[in-house]
């Protein structure tokens, strides 16, 4: 192949009818340079893990070299896109290089802060648009056992690629995406419930009645598919709520709420998302409860460890993570315009029924309670609609930056 592109770029370069360039254009496309889109580094459970967003598989080496201790990695050349942010590492990696090593090869050098060696490498096949991943994670050894294997090569890390189910994989064959709303309370829990100074609705209330108008003006779009988790007044329990969600592979999920505090001059939303610390080790526990291939729709990990599937947990994770504040950014200016918000109206919590695992979850505190205003806003129409265009807006951002740009 390569020497079949060589000889056509030869004839090329030597040609002068305008016909055999555009051939010649369009054979250099197909032999494009692989580039590498991003750079992510984790440290989960004592283990380091490198990624390379790019898109398209390559070829890799590893070996270590010591004084100082490293991990060099060589694959095919590929074009680097941009500063990916740094580099300065996480976990046992210290700082990070890289760059054209000769022709057609391009080294990454891992400087790592402890001995290491590397307990695998494998790449990870595109799934719902994304990008291949090449995974090169990192674990403690002896000094004795690194100084031995340095300038070895890495052998056979990992014997095969992981290619992701498609036939589970109910995200991509949609043509609308799929939201669960999610209307906190119901049933024999009432919620928060207005100050002293005013009674209105309770909170299950409330947030069904808006919770309907936002399902309303996201299906008139004709973009979105709703779902609520109830629908009339019942209780669902949190970890009920976040399953609908996962089972049915949602695109987005909002639960909706209307808090209550003693101060009742104190009003406005709040977006909430799930703070990092509290999540790890309950989707260490989700993982261990539930079967694992099931958490991760769409991945086949039959032939898995535990450990890889649990860092292909991790990994998903954090990507739904990422994805959750990303909505949370987008919605925030969006809600600004039709509601008052509180002072940092972004935060983050350990909220049970936000740990749907790969669901891109928010939870929305609409409003005070407590405060007369915002208890009357709330049960009127026009604030109802309002709220929901501004979801609607907001998701309408959220899912062109997420689906298309991947
Ligand atoms: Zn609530």
């Amino acid at each position: 192949m390569k020497q079949v592109i060589r000889k056509i770029l030869e004839y090329c370069l030597g040609g002068v009818l305008g016909v055999i360039s555009l051939h010649c254009a369009t054979t250099v496309v197909l032999a494009k340079t692989p580039e590498v889109s991003a750079i992510r580094i984790g440290h989960y459970r004592g283990m380091t893990r490198f990624v390379l967003d790019i898109n398209q598989k390559i070829k890799y080496r590893i070996f270590t070299l010591a004084n100082p201790d490293r991990v060099v990695i060589d694959i095919s050349e590929v074009k680097w896109n941009s500063n990916y942010g740094g580099a300065k590492g996480t976990g046992y990696i210290n700082r990070y290089r890289f760059g054209l090593f000769k022709h057609g090869t391009s080294r990454i050098v891992l400087d790592v802060t402890k001995p290491v060696r590397v307990a695998r490498a494998f790449m990870i096949k595109p799934k719902r648009g994304k990008s291949w991943r090449f995974v090169i994670d990192l674990k403690r050894t002896s000094k004795k056992a690194f100084e031995t294997n340095v300038k070895k090569p890495v052998r056979h890390p990992v014997k095969k690629t992981i290619i992701p189910n498609q036939q589970q994989d109910l995200r991509s064959h949609r043509t609308k995406k799929l939201i669960v709303l999610d209307p906190g309370h119901g049933g024999h829990d009432p919620g928060n419930l207005g100050g002293r100074r005013y009674r209105g609705f309770p909170e299950k209330t409330v947030v069904l009645i808006v919770a309907r108008a936002i399902k309303k003006a996201l299906e008139r779009t004709g973009r979105y598919r709703v779902i609520m988790t109830r629908n009339r007044d019942v209780f669902l329990k949190l970890r009920a709520r976040s399953r609908i969600a996962h089972a049915r592979q949602a695109d987005l999920f909002i639960s909706i709420h209307a808090d209550s505090i003693k101060n009742p001059r104190i009003r406005g939303a709040t977006v909430y998302t799930l703070s990092e610390k509290a999540s790890d080790r309950e989707a260490a526990a989700l993982a261990a409860r539930e079967n694992k291939s099931d958490i991760i729709a769409g991945m086949d990990l039959d032939e898995e460890t535990d450990q890889v599937q649990s860092i292909l947990i991790d990994l998903v994770k954090r990507e739904t993570m990422n994805l959750s504040n990303s909505f949370a950014n987008d919605l925030i200016p969006q809600l600004r315009k039709a509601v008052i918000l509180r002072t940092r109206p972004h935060r983050a919590a350990g909220l049970i029924v936000l740990k749907g695992l790969d669901v891109p979850s928010v939870l929305l505190e609409l409003g005070y309670l407590t405060n007369a205003r915002d208890a009357r806003l709330l049960m009127q129409k026009q604030t109802q609609r309002k709220i929901a265009n501004a979801i609607v807006r907001a998701a309408d951002i959220f899912f062109n930056k997420t689906y298309v740009a991947n």
